[in-house]
């Protein structure tokens, strides 16, 4: 008989701000679906100058407070950039360094002002005016982006696909070459002071740690394409992915880390209990 295969999630913040509603529906639910004892709590401090210990400490505090177990140790990204280096190595037939600032950008896209650039999941589509540079060539202060349609060709694939856990019934979900190139574009996988980006991150470390059901927001659907197409390049296993409803405030505003009202910290202040919380998020 086949075994089971074990489901491994994780909740990844940034220690940038307190934690609010809609990061405990996310931890939860990340938690509430992997096999006992496979939680992982992954800590996506990349940017030093947003993330901050005191809202890592937080952040443990409250999942705690929710109930939240993990497995130690918790990995933190600040200390894998040698694993990042050895995946950029690996991109590198893939990859340009690129100089452009978002005012050049603007400029080669002659928008007539902000609100009209044209963003994807990883911001403005670059328009490729460093593409024809070589890696050798790389100077300080460049970013470095995949050159996607290099990619798509090196793979040998016109389209990516996956199923979303979260709503099976719709069929998988596609996105083609061309989609890839006029929607997201060239994207950075090493930003300036980085060495490495989000995207990047994300992938080698959810194939670290062996992570097989990735759970998070809608709002990071689209980054999905982006982190299907490096795991075709770097050949690792592609997860399955959940990605789930929005906590929204009263509003019906998307919660972010400055709406303090909505921290778990401060309904903690004000007395009120983990199944509070749970209620208030329709867990
Ligand atoms: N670190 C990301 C955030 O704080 C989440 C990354 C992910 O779940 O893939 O939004």
């Amino acid at each position: 008989m086949a075994g089971h295969a074990v489901t491994r999630t994780r909740f990844a913040p940034s220690p940038t701000g307190l934690l609010h509603l809609g990061h405990a529906y996310s931890a939860l639910l990340a938690q509430s679906l992997a096999d006992p004892g496979q939680f992982l709590l992954r800590i996506e401090d990349i940017d030093r100058d947003r993330c901050k210990p005191r809202f890592e400490q937080a952040l443990k505090q409250d999942l705690a407070w929710l109930g939240l177990r993990w497995q130690e140790p918790v990995m933190r990204q600040s200390d894998r950039m040698a694993a990042y280096d050895r995946a950029l190595t690996q991109l590198a037939p893939f990859c340009y360094p690129c100089r452009c600032r978002r005012g050049d950008i603007r400029a080669a896209l002659s928008a007539p002002q902000e609100a009209a650039l044209p963003a994807g999941p990883d911001g403005l589509i670059y328009p490729g005016t460093c593409q024809h540079r070589s890696m050798s060539d790389i100077g300080p202060g460049d970013v470095i982006r995949l050159d996607v349609a290099r990619a798509f060709d090196h793979l040998r694939r016109d389209q990516l696909e996956f199923h979303d856990h979260a709503i099976l019934s719709v069929g998988p979900h596609r996105m083609t070459r061309d989609q890839f190139i006029s929607d997201i574009g060239d994207v950075i996988l090493s930003r300036r002071g980085m060495g490495t980006s989000y995207h990047l991150a994300v992938v080698v470390d959810d194939a670290a740690q062996g992570v097989t059901l990735v759970t998070r927001g809608k709002d990071l659907f689209g980054a999905t394409w982006i982190h299907l197409l490096l795991q075709h390049l770097l050949n690792l296993p592609q997860p399955t992915y959940h990605h789930h409803r929005l906590i929204r405030d009263d509003a019906g505003k998307r919660l972010a880390k400055r709406d303090d009202a909505r921290a778990i910290r401060q309904f903690r202040d004000d007395g009120a209990t983990p199944e509070d919380i749970r209620r208030l998020i329709g867990l």
